[in-house]
């Protein structure tokens, strides 16, 4: 039996980048023979198994059909008979496809270093239409490798259009999506995915409220860049180039999926959208079963952004509302990602990218003041039950209007 090295350890290596995670394939060999040499079988869909020392992972060469809608609808076919070529050529790109020898001789059947050299995602072969999970797949390579220079082949993005036309993307489940997804987002250029994405018209099928913010304008005395699709695309590059969590970038994204709603009439301005938006991003986050902590931030972030930006301008009781809202007593962290997205939204504004941000400064300072406020005194002076929870509120929002004043003098 011969074993290769394939797809990303491969790649990165000829682009010169540090390999992470190697995949391996064994031509030449059955499932006996590998459990014969110790291998652990792992993954009841695919001949996969685990290196008895190492924990990497080796398959067996396999070819595959499609056999019905989906992910589910795949037979594979591993034997000892199928080539290298054969398991290369059911691969996605041909950047993906090349496999190497422990002397580094290097099989690229499909001419996947020409692509490398070239900057080129290109499909393998027609069968890529197949999985449509392949298209968040490319837009999400298209993401991680466009400060390389890369771009998607015409013909490439020809079947992802296909395939986001016939409807298959419905069919991919929310777990296969949103690794995807949140995979793209924490890549170095997120926006390049949701611009792919929407080039190729997945995005009208995967995140229909995103989508429709492209050509929805707003004030340009705010936002120089007017379209408020490109809004987002700027929010989320500002949230990469500044390396915030997955939490802030994805409420980054959805943070104004309410002006997508927004009557014509009423253009370019967008009152309420913060309300308005909730049900949307309710519906996105629900969509791909977002971690609880993206669902959350999403949601704060789309109801209270404004406030956010208005920071300085908020009564001492508005500011204290918020500062409940975000349970900055049990969940410091959250409210510093809240400021964060703020911040993100600021920058991601044409031409206003390295404008200075006070709000965060402020913002941190009155949720310091409020921590400060001891309950102990109060306790000593005999409050308990709902009447504790009422004097506490009171010191908080007096020790808001101090701050207040003394901040904005
Ligand atoms: P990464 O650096 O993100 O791990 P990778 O290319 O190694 O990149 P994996 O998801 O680890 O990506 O997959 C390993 C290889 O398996 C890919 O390079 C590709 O050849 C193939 N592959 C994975 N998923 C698919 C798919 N849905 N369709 C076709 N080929 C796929
Ligand atoms: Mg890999």
């Amino acid at each position: 039996m011969q074993v290769y090295k394939v797809g990303g350890a491969v790649r990165d290596r000829l682009l010169g980048l540090p390999v992470t995670d190697v995949d391996r394939v064994v031509v030449g060999a059955t499932t006996e023979e590998m459990l014969a040499k110790g291998f652990r079988p792992v993954g009841a869909d695919f001949p996969v198994f685990l290196h008895p020392k190492t924990g990497e992972e080796y398959a067996l060469a396999r070819t595959e059909r499609k056999s019905g809608r989906g992910y589910g609808g795949f037979t594979f076919y591993a034997s000892p008979e199928v080539t290298l070529e054969e398991d290369l050529i059911r691969r996605d790109l041909t950047i993906n496809a090349m496999a190497e020898d422990d002397q580094l001789n290097l099989t690229d059947p499909y001419h996947g270093q020409r692509d490398l050299e070239a900057r080129i995602l290109r499909h393998v072969s027609p069968a890529f239409a197949e999985d449509p999970l392949r298209v968040l797949r490319v837009a999400r390579f298209a993401a991680r490798y466009a400060g390389l220079g890369f771009t998607v082949a015409d013909e490439t993005m020809g079947l992802m259009r296909q395939l986001s036309e016939s409807g298959e993307l419905q069919a991919l489940t929310a777990e296969r999506s949103w690794k995807e997804i949140s995979r793209a987002l924490m890549e170095d250029h997120p926006q390049v995915f949701i611009q792919v994405l929407r080039d190729c018209g997945a995005l009208k099928e995967l995140m229909p409220e995103v989508d429709a913010l492209f050509g929805v304008p707003q004030p340009e005395t705010h936002h120089p860049e007017i379209d408020t699709g490109l809004h987002t695309l700027s929010v989320l590059e500002q949230s990469a180039l500044l390396k915030q969590p997955l939490t802030v970038r994805w409420a980054c994204l959805l943070h104004d999926l309410g002006k997508g709603l927004t009557p014509e009439e009423e253009w370019p301005r967008h009152i309420a959208h913060e309300h308005t938006g909730l049900k949307l991003i309710k519906a996105v986050n629900e969509r791909f079963k977002a971690p609880k902590d993206c669902q959350e931030l999403a949601l704060l972030v789309g109801q209270y952004h404004t406030h956010g930006h208005r920071a300085l301008e908020l009564k001492a009781s508005t500011l204290l509302e918020l500062l409940q809202s975000f349970d900055i007593y049990r969940r410091p962290q959250r409210f510093e990602e809240f400021i964060a997205a703020c911040e993100m939204d600021a920058r991601g504004r044409k031409g206003l990218e390295q404008r200075s941000y006070p709000q965060a400064d402020y913002l941190r300072g009155a949720a310091k003041a409020a921590r400060a406020v001891a309950v102990q005194p109060l306790l000593e002076q005999g409050f308990k039950g709902p009447e504790l929870g009422e004097a506490l509120k009171r010191e908080r929002l007096k020790a808001l209007k101090a701050y207040k004043e003394a901040a904005t003098a």
